[in-house]
């Protein structure tokens, strides 16, 4: 279904919307990869899409606009998982991405990949994630974006597979791996409960705890994540349909790190439009903004907020206070000073605008 015409932003808007801090909490590595970068891989390992040309990459790592459901959407990530294989690879993907969501005047950002998903060409969980920390630390120094990194275990792994994944990930807090996530094919591996092994782990170790939910299943699947003790859940979109639910992740405080684009792309729902997320931010429940996938959404953050403000009808105030949010339940529980720091340099920033600050 098409998107209905929206009227173009004023500049100053949009010179707002690309000006201002940012935190990203939901933004998957192998989502995000440089079609350049993919291209030059596959053509060093002599994989037949190192044949490809540049545009023709791209196409092959964009996801269609619209797929049938998360299942579909899912196998764009097939070819990027079967690039990212060595430690040289993984540390120059995360290096990048992080390089990348610079440009978009983020400041903090949540990096999330599966460790797991990385070891089929013989690399040890450990050296996997070791390239991936220190990728993002790199760029991190270079930029001043401050990184923090969420390990993801599978649905569809075995539980003692996501079990060493936990294991493995414990004990990075102070290098920035600091949270632990569960994503993968939901409507063929429903049940998250299957996997709260790893996540006693994660949990007793220090991690912060996030797992995604609701692209398929509609609300009950987000109730159900709340059994795993959830700090935030990665989507959950459909929580907007059940008043109960919402009335629970509020006075649990359970933030929903929501990405409108890529929900439409994987069939939630049939229009950008039709995204609940302004309902469930006017209701009172926690959410905040996310791309998901820069390269599998063809998408950056900025044009996530533009997206916000013409089709889903956002004020600026509204989205502000979503980007405040995100730092405030961003996996830097080890961190305090840090997130202090970044709260500050984020109200100083509001401060000099009045259309964000809210005494204005
Ligand atoms: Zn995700």
């Amino acid at each position: 279904m098409a998107e209905p015409a929206t009227p173009p932003l004023p500049a100053a808007t949009l010179d707002l919307l690309a000006r201002m801090p940012k935190a990203e909490l939901h933004l998957h590595l192998d989502g995000s990869l440089r079609p350049a970068t993919a291209l030059e891989i596959a053509a060093r390992r002599g994989l037949p899409e190192g044949d490809l040309d540049l545009g023709g990459m791209r196409q092959r790592l964009v996801a269609p606009e619209r797929c049938s459901d998360q299942a579909q959407l899912l196998r764009a990530f097939d070819l990027p998982i079967r690039l990212m294989q060595d430690e040289v690879s993984l540390e120059r993907v995360a290096r990048e991405l992080v390089e990348d969501v610079a440009t978009d005047t983020t400041r903090y950002v949540e990096i999330r990949w599966a460790p797991a998903l990385h070891t089929d060409g013989g690399l040890p969980l450990e050296g996997g994630i070791e390239a991936v920390v220190s990728g993002c630390a790199s760029a991190a120094g270079a930029t001043g974006v401050t990184v923090r990194l969420i390990a993801v275990a599978l649905r569809s792994h075995a539980p003692e597979r996501n079990v060493e994944v936990a294991r493995a990930a414990a004990g990075l807090l102070d290098r920035g791996l600091t949270g632990f996530d569960l994503a993968g094919p939901e409507q063929a591996f429903a049940d998250p409960l299957r996997h709260a092994a790893a996540f006693d782990i994660a949990r007793e170790v220090g991690l912060g705890i996030t797992l995604h939910a609701g692209e398929w299943g509609g609300a009950a699947q987000v109730r159900r994540a709340l059994s795993l003790g959830p700090w935030r859940i990665a989507h959950g979109a459909p929580a907007a349909d059940d008043e109960t639910l919402q009335e629970e992740l509020m006075q649990r405080g359970v933030t929903l790190d929501l990405c409108p684009t890529s929900n439409i792309q994987a069939g939630m729902f049939p229009r950008l439009r039709d995204h609940p997320l302004p309902r469930l931010l006017r209701r009172g429940v926690p959410v905040t903004l996310s791309t998901d996938d820069r390269t599998v959404s063809d998408l950056t953050l900025v044009r996530e907020y533009e997206r916000a403000v013409t089709i889903l009808g956002m004020t600026l105030r509204e989205l502000w206070a979503m980007d405040r949010r995100a730092l405030e339940v961003a996996f830097l529980h080890h961190d305090e000073t840090v997130r202090a720091g970044l709260l500050a340099a984020f109200d100083a920033f509001a401060a000099g605008e009045p259309a964000l600050s809210a005494t204005s």
